[in-house]
Formats: structure tokens, C-alpha cells, sequence
């Protein structure tokens, strides 16, 4: 690889100089000279420094320095509304929970901070005079495209276990092969990720899930993600016996996975979807059947999820695409308009791109007109709402407060007056203007005063 020159933004490189001036050595480090090795823009830029954290601090009196986590020596210094972090050249002490370093002892060495660092394209340093500094030659590994543990890979998973799903899910990101000593600890290493706390495990599943190659890295390490999601086991060559389908459970759900858009909600919905399946199956003479296998799922996404600590939202809107993923789309503007309404477009949208990615991996044969059905249905949802055609009472144009006005009185009633307009707006026979709105509201009211409603 040549190697670049890395130009962090003004802010990254006034810390580094301050720091320097102030007679410390300073060095960028980390996932983002990995990053800016790679040309890509990193997200965020650490700083590493022999500065102690008080010192590092009172570099910088006219800015905001927050003590982002003293004890482990790390300061974020705000410099034109960029967080950079600061930490402090640390060696790790014995890690006796697998998890966290019973100690942190700082050192004035920036090799001793480099060797406690995971991998050796996460242990790299910037100095913007000396240049790249990388004693675990971290470039290499880059070049090659590989994860490799910085040190004995099994001492190192021992120390802290999450650093086994960090592996994966870096190997997943960046498209990396795992190194075989490494690959070798991840497998036989996977029970301490029992001492990790859900939230962190979490944290890494998605952003693996989210990754370029996430099938390829949970095919060779499924046996570690079912360590720690054990409900998932089950579908591990579970055969379909199914003409739908050519792959096993298993396969299928990984080709899913890889068929949705890399965000978090898709993703963990395309790894749950089929989960009940193994639970439920039946065979006749015409072959395997998962009737109501959405349910199952559901229940197993419930207990997945939970266990992880999702947040509310990902957990709510992962169930509703698990409970709907095999409805059966007829094609038509009615029951789009209708499935709008009930979840809402943007619901809609990702049921369908899950429904795309289904479909992409299921049996060969229909595989190509399924998929252009399915984009046909993206397509027409897309018109629906770019037309601003209304199908939901947000779309209305008028409101419950409209009502009021017109001497509903507070209550179910409004919400029912709605949907009766809504009903007729969506099969055309009431423009969506207020004034015929609410002309028609007012027969309504008029009915149900005589019974009828
Ligand atoms: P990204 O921020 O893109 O996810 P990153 O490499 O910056 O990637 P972070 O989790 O932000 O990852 O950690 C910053 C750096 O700290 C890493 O590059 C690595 O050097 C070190 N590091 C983080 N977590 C661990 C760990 N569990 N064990 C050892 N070193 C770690
Ligand atoms: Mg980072």
C-alpha cells in the first residue's frame, strides 16, 4: 500500500498541536487512521497522547474539555462543535471478568497503548510529522484484507470476549477475511461472550448484520452467533422439503439478510423472520408446510430482542415486519392503500424491501418475476405517495380539531367520522377538499343522530 498522508480536519490537528507544543507527543489512532488508510472519510478521530488526562485538559482552557471517563484516561475536548477524544497512553492491567481491566496504569510509551488495542488495523498511530507508526504491522493486514488480533488471539479473547464479536463484525464492515490463528480462537473462544452485557453484544450484532458481508462471515461463524442467540439454532440446515424453496432455513435467512438494505430494522428483521419455522413444520404428500410460522417467529423475535435490550422502536417495528412478512400482496392499489393505512408508508416500504429480499431467496425458478413484482409494488407505493394520494387520516384534509369545530363532541365518534371519510376519499367518491369534508362529516353526524352511524 502507499502509504497516504492522512489530513485530519482543522480541529484534530489544533488538539494535536497544542498538545505537542505543550512539549507531549500526540498521534492520531485507531479506527480512524484505519479509516483514512482505506480513503475513507473516518467518522470520528481519537487522539492518543503521553499527556495524563489533567494535563492533556489544561491544553486546552479556552475550550470545552468534558471528563468523558478520567479513570481509563480519556478527555473529549469540543473544538468548533467536533468531540474529539483525547485518551491518554495506557497499558491495561489483568482482566479478570473477561470483560473490563481490573486496572489501567498510564505509560509514557505509545507502543505499550498500541499493544493493548484488539486488532492490528486498530493499532495503528498518526503523528503529523513522524507519520504512520505501526509496530503490529496493521498495513499489511490492511493490504491483505484481514482481521488479525494484535498478540495470541485466544490470551486476547480471554481479556475481553466481546473482542470475538468485534472480529466478526469488523470482518463483516470492511468485506475482511479473519486470519485463521484468530478465526481458530473466535470458534474455540465463543462461551466467554456469556460474561459480555447484552447491550454491547447488541451493538455489535447490528452493525455485523449491517455489513457488507454479513452472510459470508454468519455462515463461517454461525456457531458463534448461536451462542449467544441460542432461539436461532434450530434452523441451522433445517431442510424445507419445499418446492419454494431451494435453500435450507438457515441459508435462506442468511440470503435474506443480504438482500435488505443495510439498516438495523431490515436486517434484524430478515435474521428473524423464519425463525419459528423448525417449530412448526408439517409434511404431506405435497411436501413441507410452516403454517403460520410468522407467529412463532414473533414470539422468538420477542424473547431475541429482549434479551438484547433493543430499543422500543427497533423492537416494535422488527415484530410488525416479522408478524407480516408472508402476507400475500394481490398486486392492486386497494390493498396497498389499505396496508398504508393501517402501518403507515414508510412500514409498508420496509415490508416490502423484506419481502423483496424473501423472495430474492427462495427458489430459483420464480425467483426473477417474484422480485419484479415486488419492485412493481415499491414502485406503486412510491407514486401513492409522491402523488400525495390520501390513505392515511393524517392525509385528510381536515382533523379531528375540524370536527370539533362543527359540534362533534369530544370522543370515539370523531375517530370513527374520520375513517368513514377516509373510506370514501380512498374509493373515490369524496374529493379530499375540506369544505366537502366536512360537509359530508355534517351528514354523518346527521345519521348517526338518526341511528344510522
Ligand atoms: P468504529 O468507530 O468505526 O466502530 P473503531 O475502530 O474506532 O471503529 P471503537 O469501538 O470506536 O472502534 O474503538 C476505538 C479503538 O479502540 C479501536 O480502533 C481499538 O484500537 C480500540 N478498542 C476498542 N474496543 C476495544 C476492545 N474491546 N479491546 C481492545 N481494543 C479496543
Ligand atoms: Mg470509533
Amino acid at each position: 500500500m502507499t502509504l497516504l498522508r492522512i489530513t485530519p480536519p482543522a480541529p484534530v490537528q489544533l488538539a494535536l498541536e497544542r498538545l505537542t507544543s505543550a512539549g507531549y507527543s500526540a498521534y492520531i489512532v485507531g479506527g480512524c487512521v484505519r479509516d483514512a488508510l482505506r480513503g475513507e472519510i473516518p467518522h470520528d478521530w481519537d487522539c492518543t497522547t503521553s499527556a495524563r488526562p489533567e494535563q492533556a485538559a489544561a491544553c486546552f482552557p479556552d475550550y470545552h474539555v468534558i471528563e468523558t471517563g478520567l479513570k481509563h484516561g480519556t478527555i473529549t475536548v469540543v473544538i468548533d462543535r467536533m468531540p474529539i477524544e483525547i485518551t491518554t497512553y495506557r497499558i491495561d492491567g489483568s482482566y479478570a471478568d473477561h470483560r473490563r481491566p481490573d486496572s489501567v496504569t498510564f505509560t509514557d510509551r505509545l507502543e505499550d497503548d498500541l499493544a493493548r488495542r484488539d486488532f492490528t488495523v486498530n493499532a495503528m498511530a498518526y503523528h503529523l510529522a513522524r507519520g504512520l507508526i505501526d509496530c503490529w504491522h496493521g498495513a499489511d493486514d490492511l493490504k491483505a484484507g484481514r482481521i488479525s488480533c494484535v498478540g495470541d488471539p485466544a490470551a486476547r479473547f480471554e481479556e475481553d470476549g466481546l473482542r470475538i464479536l468485534r472480529a466478526m463484525r469488523f470482518a463483516s464492515v470492511l468485506g475482511f477475511a479473519i486470519a485463521p490463528a484468530t478465526a481458530d480462537a473466535v470458534h474455540e473462544k465463543k462461551e466467554l461472550l456469556h460474561h459480555i452485557s447484552a447491550e454491547r453484544i447488541q451493538t455489535e450484532l447490528t452493525k455485523l448484520l449491517c455489513g457488507r458481508d454479513a452472510e459470508r462471515v454468519l455462515t463461517e461463524f454461525s456457531d458463534v452467533l448461536f451462542t449467544v442467540l441460542p432461539e436461532l439454532a434450530p434452523m441451522l440446515g433445517f431442510d424445507q422439503h419445499n418446492p419454494h424453496h431451494d435453500y435450507d432455513v438457515w441459508i435462506h435467512t442468511l440470503k435474506t439478510v443480504s438482500a435488505v438494505p443495510p439498516e438495523p430494522v431490515l436486517r434484524w428483521a430478515a435474521l428473524l423472520h423464519d425463525s419459528g419455522k423448525p417449530h412448526i413444520f408439517t409434511q404431506d404428500e405435497r411436501g413441507g408446510h410452516f403454517y403460520r410460522h410468522a407467529e412463532v417467529s414473533v414470539q422468538i423475535a420477542q424473547k431475541v430482542l429482549k434479551a438484547l435490550k433493543t430499543d422500543r422502536k427497533t423492537y416494535d417495528r422488527v415484530l410488525l415486519l416479522t408478524e407480516m412478512h408472508d402476507m400475500v400482496w394481490n398486486g392492486t392499489e386497494k390493498q396497498m392503500k389499505r396496508t398504508v393505512r393501517r402501518i403507515g408508508a414508510d412500514a409498508v416500504r420496509e415490508l416490502l424491501l423484506l419481502h423483496r429480499g424473501d423472495v430474492s431467496a427462495q427458489a430459483e425458478i420464480h425467483r426473477a418475476e417474484r422480485t419484479a413484482e415486488a419492485d412493481r409494488l415499491i414502485g406503486m407505493l412510491d407514486e401513492l405517495v409522491s402523488a400525495a394520494v390520501p390513505m392515511t387520516l393524517r392525509d385528510l384534509a381536515v382533523t379531528g380539531g375540524d370536527l370539533l369545530r362543527i359540534g362533534f363532541p369530544q370522543g370515539r365518534e370523531i375517530g370513527r367520522c374520520l375513517n368513514a371519510l377516509l373510506d370514501r376519499v380512498t374509493d373515490g367518491s369524496l374529493p379530499n377538499e375540506s369544505d366537502a369534508l366536512l360537509k359530508a362529516a355534517k351528514e354523518i353526524r346527521k345519521e348517526h343522530e338518526n341511528g344510522a352511524f
